[in-house]
């Protein structure tokens, strides 16, 4: 990826960010101020959402570093520390909101709590579409972040029923959140664990075989793995056809492998030449 759009990215996550910690201080204040236990859970998950996007901020500045003596590949998937930041920064979230939300005792609340929310979750809003220019922190931030806002509109309306109803509703408002908190985190684990696992593209294996096989080789093997959603390494056995020289082959392979970098797709190929002994 280019340094510029690099910058780019980095320029548009600090406002995303600016904005999640906006949304994050007036829910805090909302809950400080009017006593919504739903707001108060929403809250935490929102400054839990501006620490993580701090630190998909940092790590993605250092992922964009050239290849290194350490990093012989690039430095790319140090970007996935950002999501890593993220599921801990909302782990603390989850836990915190359960100490802090307590046993269902009786409590007041002041409507005005839901006001608060809601122009929380306007910030957040612009935050997630912004956020989304992200493929790798950015993804993760604006899954999260999208359950920010079905947060934000939960905790609105439990704190505007608590307020004119019963405590009750705004405390399972509470809880409902905290709920779908503990289940984002189960399945975002689950997603950043496939992502780190070496994981191939199909589309991209599929489009290299393509182009080995119309040079006329033969694959024998081939394995491409996502450095990053974008980036790709692999490598491939390749057989040149009966008759061609070495010479040649490399020739052809050179061209290959070249354009295929050019696409961000860095395959180092074995040739094998045909020969008599090897069965067509
Ligand atoms: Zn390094």
């Amino acid at each position: 990826m280019s340094s510029v759009r690099g910058r780019l990215r980095f320029k548009v996550l600090s406002i995303a960010l600016a904005l999640i910690l906006g949304g994050g201080v007036v829910k805090t204040s909302g809950y400080i101020a009017f006593g919504s236990k739903a707001v108060l859970v929403d809250a935490l998950t929102s400054v839990a959402a501006a620490l993580g996007g701090f630190i998909v901020l940092v790590t993605m500045r250092i992922s964009l570093s050239p290849p290194d003596i350490d990093h012989p590949y690039g430095h790319e998937r140090i970007a996935y520390g950002g999501a890593l930041g993220v599921l801990i920064a909302y782990s603390i979230a989850a836990g915190a909101a359960i100490v802090s939300i307590g046993p269902p005792e009786p409590y007041t609340i002041d409507s005005r709590a839901s006001i608060t929310a809601l122009i929380g979750t306007a910030l957040y809003v612009a935050a997630i579409i912004l956020a989304r220019i992200d493929p790798v922190g950015g993804s993760v931030l604006a899954v999260f972040t999208w359950s920010e806002v079905f947060e934000g509109l939960v905790s609105a309306a439990a704190a505007y029923a608590g307020a004119s109803l019963s405590y009750i509703i705004d405390y399972v408002g509470g809880l409902a959140i905290l709920a779908y908190l503990l289940a984002s985190l189960y399945r975002e684990s689950k997603g950043l664990t496939l992502k780190i696992s070496d994981i191939t593209e199909k589309d991209v294996t599929i489009k290299v075989r393509k182009l080995l096989e119309s040079r006329k080789f033969k694959v024998k093997s081939l394995r491409v793995r996502t450095i990053i959603p974008g980036r790709y390494a692999g490598d491939a056995i390749i057989i040149a056809p009966r008759g061609t020289s070495l010479e040649a082959a490399n020739i052809l392979v050179d061209e290959i492998t070249e354009a295929l970098l050019k696409e961000n797709i860095d395959l180092v190929v074995h040739i094998d030449l045909e020969t008599a002994e090897q069965p067509a």
